[in-house]
């Protein structure tokens, strides 16, 4: 039986360390929280997930939560803000989630991790809590056939190169904040909310599972350097919502009718921070000479203004299971593991691609699409559907004549 290490229980490592224990792989993982310390921490993502990446969940039996009609997500809407006016929306459009089983979901951290944990104890992996560095790593893989660091965004992700040939930017593009909120005015259409303020910045919103129960996540990207760039004072909990409530006011008036009453779920629900996207070499050299994989965020992190990086977790895992799976009657050498990132690549080259150019300002031609879908419903459903599978934005997003035809081709089916 091959022995396999896991750096990280996060939503790679416990997607893949979950799946590989029940292919029959003696799995240990080594994690730097316990399951209560993960649950009674802060929040760290607002983690939500399209049907794509939730049925690499639901094959491995471990979506636990989609069943619960209160937090399905049916629809992705969009608003941009009107330049001429900005208190007006240009653009207010819903599209409707149509593939797979059309739902998109959001299970704060704090509540699927520590469950995921129990769950991978239960099928027999072994969980290690110690914050592994790098010679903890070196010694701990001499026993075993292949080590993985799925430790997002660590430290310890410094150990493999930057690849300055797959990154766009080389500082964090956006200021981000994150607030969990209850009391908030439900959405006539359950869903994400995209609202796009040119120049300032982003706000989405949606429905969630937290470690108190249901709530909203309002999740804010601000340009750095613009009047959405405004944590840098906020010093409790109790200003992280004013400024929240404030941001909203602000810049989506459209949006403040809902959050007149909002509160915060507790006090460890906020966060406010920023980094750059960055696209790393996937194989790091031990000091032993040993090579490790990284997987998911430590070798490709995207700025969450497309809310990928969970999704794009579920999915590189799934790619590394499946090759793992394969390969288990041979060595996990460098030019294997090379090769599975490589087919991970070619999915995750695009969806980066997409999310790094949402971080400029679109090109009139993209613009035109988003505006149409305001008129021609399949086409609002189409946008919405492609959060599950981001690829299907491609070739029309770079290509103006492409995005015209799609207009014309939508046009005729609406
Ligand atoms: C503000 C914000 C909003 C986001 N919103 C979304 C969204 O809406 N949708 C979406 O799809 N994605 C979103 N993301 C991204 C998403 O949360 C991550 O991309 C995803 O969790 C990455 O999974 P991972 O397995 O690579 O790492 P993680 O899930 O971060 O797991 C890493 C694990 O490694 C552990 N670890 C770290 N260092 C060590 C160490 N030295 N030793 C041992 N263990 C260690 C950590 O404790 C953690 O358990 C968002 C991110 C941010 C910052």
């Amino acid at each position: 039986m091959k022995k396999i290490l896991i750096i990280g229980a996060g939503q790679s490592g416990l997607q893949t360390g979950i799946g590989l224990v029940k292919a029959g792989f003696d799995v240990t993982i080594v994690t730097n929280r316990t399951a209560e310390e993960v649950e009674k921490g802060r929040i760290s993502s607002s983690q939500y997930m399209f049907d794509m990446a939730l049925q690499n969940e639901r094959d491995l039996g471990i979506e636990f939560w989609g069943d619960d009609e209160n937090l399905q997500g049916h629809s992705v809407g969009l608003a941009v803000a009107n330049p001429e006016n900005p208190s007006e929306t240009a653009i207010n459009w819903v599209g409707n989630l149509t593939s797979g089983k059309a739902i998109g979901l959001s299970i704060d951290q704090r509540v699927k991790f520590p469950r995921w944990m129990k769950e991978f104890e239960k099928l027999g992996g072994n969980l290690i809590i110690h914050d592994a560095d790098v010679q903890y790593i070196d010694k701990l893989s001499a026993d075993y056939d292949l080590t993985i660091v799925a430790a997002g965004k660590g430290d310890i992700v410094r150990m493999f190169e930057r690849d300055d040939e797959k990154c766009m930017y080389d500082k964090p593009m956006r200021a981000l904040g994150l607030t969990y909120v209850t009391g908030m005015k439900p959405n006539k259409n359950p869903g994400v909310r995209f609202n796009l303020i040119p120049t300032v910045g982003e706000y989405f919103v949606f429905p969630a599972l937290t470690t108190t129960g249901y709530c909203e996540i309002m999740v804010f990207e601000g340009v750095p350097g613009g009047p959405m760039d405004c944590w840098g004072d906020v010093k409790t909990p109790e200003e992280h919502l004013a400024k929240s409530k404030w941001i909203v006011e602000t810049f989506a008036p459209w949006e403040a009718h809902r959050i007149k009453d909002i509160q915060l779920t507790d006090d460890n629900g906020i966060l406010a921070g920023r980094f750059p996207p960055t696209v790393r070499k996937p194989v790091a050299t031990l000091p032993s000479g040993r090579k490790v994989l990284g997987i998911a965020d430590v070798v490709v992190v995207n700025d969450p203004i497309t809310g990928q990086g969970s999704n794009n977790a579920s999915k590189c895992s799934k790619i590394y299971l499946d090759s793992i799976i394969a390969n288990k009657d041979k060595e996990y050498d460098e030019t294997w593991m090379q090769k599975t990132f490589d087919e991970y690549w070619k999915y995750a080259e695009l969806v980066t691609l997409w999310t790094n150019t949402l971080l400029g300002p679109p090109p009139p031609y993209v613009l035109n699409v988003l505006g149409a879908a305001g008129q021609i419903p399949s086409l609002a459903d189409t946008i919405a559907d492609n959060f599950s599978d981001p690829t299907k934005f491609f070739p029309w997003w770079l290509d103006e004549e492409k995005a015209n035809n799609l207009i014309k081709e939508k046009a005729q089916v609406s």
